[in-house]
């Protein structure tokens, strides 16, 4: 097996596909150091610049003082601490739901709740180009498994149109986070009411950065239903870590029961929890970070001259720069990191294959300056890499 393992790696460096981590020597930031070298850095997650915050890690260091480092048990024995639960009752007023549920991280969120409240006569309807955990949520459920083309509500209604599942639930992103497109979500709810099925949905790159304060992607179409399951992480634009599913008080109540992944692991430690609930305020009270965030996209598509690499149709953080092939998406990734700056080269099976990208992140950390100067690299890049 372990020669079969090490062929395997080869092949991926071959292919241009071998992934390497970079060592980190800073906090997520404006400019970080990665591998012993300073970057002007476009590759985080961190879209209001919280992760480096101030009031957050003073907030952490009291919440440690007071609460310890460690949940200790799980939620169900003695780790639900007062701290989860406040966070837990801010969460679920700030996106305007009955309750939520904190989970260590978006992926245990997502293949806890899918594969909970799904089973073998249930259907799960996902898109594509949904985040690979949705997947994994849906293949523990035992339930049938389809996936209609992104965004594709015709495609999506056809299978509704033809299941005999006892339950449905269609799941997305509500941003997707390789494209930054915003899926459809009226029309899947529409369609829910139409097919008595549930939407989950995953708000991953919405939560902080779209809707009323920051409220996410429901707020941002205004939608309300009891046949919506909410999913947003808090590692991305909240700058900490962890995950939280909110819906129908009973949706909670079976959750603390059935989902796995929270009934059978350790709550993240509480100063998390008491860190996040500060982060909440931040991003309530953040708007003038989303209006600099939205200054920022508007001054990368103003200042890209560009021939024949695309910047795919987002209006969020996400911006993506298609390239096409794997080798040129690295090589232009590498010559804007021998001029300093950092943005990653998504390839497959991350994204479909010959859309290899570069995956531009903006962060209200950025200055106007950063990001005029990586339109200018990228523009001088197209002219002279062929
Ligand atoms: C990042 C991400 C997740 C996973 O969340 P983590 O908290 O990082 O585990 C889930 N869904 C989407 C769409 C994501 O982008």
């Amino acid at each position: 097996m372990l020669a079969a393992l090490q062929t395997e790696l080869d092949q991926r460096k071959a292919d241009g596909l071998l992934r390497q981590r970079r060592l980190l020597d800073s906090p997520q930031a404006e400019y970080i150091v990665a591998n012993d070298k300073k970057f002007l850095s476009f590759c985080s997650n961190d879209y209001l610049g919280l992760a480096n915050h101030p009031a957050l890690i003073a907030a952490m260091q009291q919440a440690a003082g007071d609460s310890g480092v460690g949940s200790g048990a799980s939620n169900l024995i003695t780790g639900h601490h007062r701290y989860h639960d406040e966070l837990e009752k801010k969460l679920a007023k700030f996106v305007n739901m009955p309750a939520a549920l904190l989970f260590s991280t978006g992926y245990m969120a997502n293949i806890g709740v899918i594969s909970a409240l799904m089973g073998r006569n249930d259907a799960v309807f996902a898109d594509k180009l949904n985040h690979a955990c949705l997947n994994e949520g849906a293949y523990l459920s035992r339930a049938e498994f389809h996936r209609f083309a992104h965004n594709d509500v015709t495609a999506l209604e056809k299978l509704l149109k033809a299941s005999t599942a006892k339950y449905k639930l269609i799941a997305a992103d509500a941003v997707f986070s390789m494209d930054g497109d915003i899926a459809p979500i009226p029309k899947y709810l529409a369609l829910c009411e139409q097919y008595d099925a549930y939407l989950y949905i995953d708000d991953a790159h919405g939560f902080g950065v779209l809707g009323e304060h920051g409220k996410g992607s429901l707020s941002y179409y205004n939608l309300k239903s009891p046949r919506i399951i909410y999913m947003a992480t808090l590692g991305k634009a909240a700058g900490v870590a962890g995950a939280f599913v909110a819906g129908e008080q009973v949706v909670i109540d079976y959750l603390i029961q059935k989902a796995n992944s929270y009934v059978y692991s350790t709550p993240a430690p509480p100063a998390l929890s008491a860190t996040l609930s500060v982060s909440v305020s931040l991003i309530e009270q953040g708007d003038n970070l989303r209006v600099h965030l939205r200054h920022l996209i508007a001054t990368l598509k103003q200042n890209l001259k560009l021939k024949k690499w695309q910047l795919m149709p987002s209006i969020t953080a996400v911006q993506p720069l298609v390239i096409g092939r794997n080798q040129a998406a690295l090589a232009l990734s590498e010559y804007l990191q021998k001029l300093g700056i950092l943005v990653p080269a998504i390839r497959p099976p991350t994204v479909p294959v010959n859309t290899a990208r570069l995956r531009i992140s903006l962060s209200a950390a950025h200055s106007e300056q950063d990001v005029i100067k990586l339109a200018q690299a990228l523009n001088e890049a197209e002219k002279v890499m062929k």
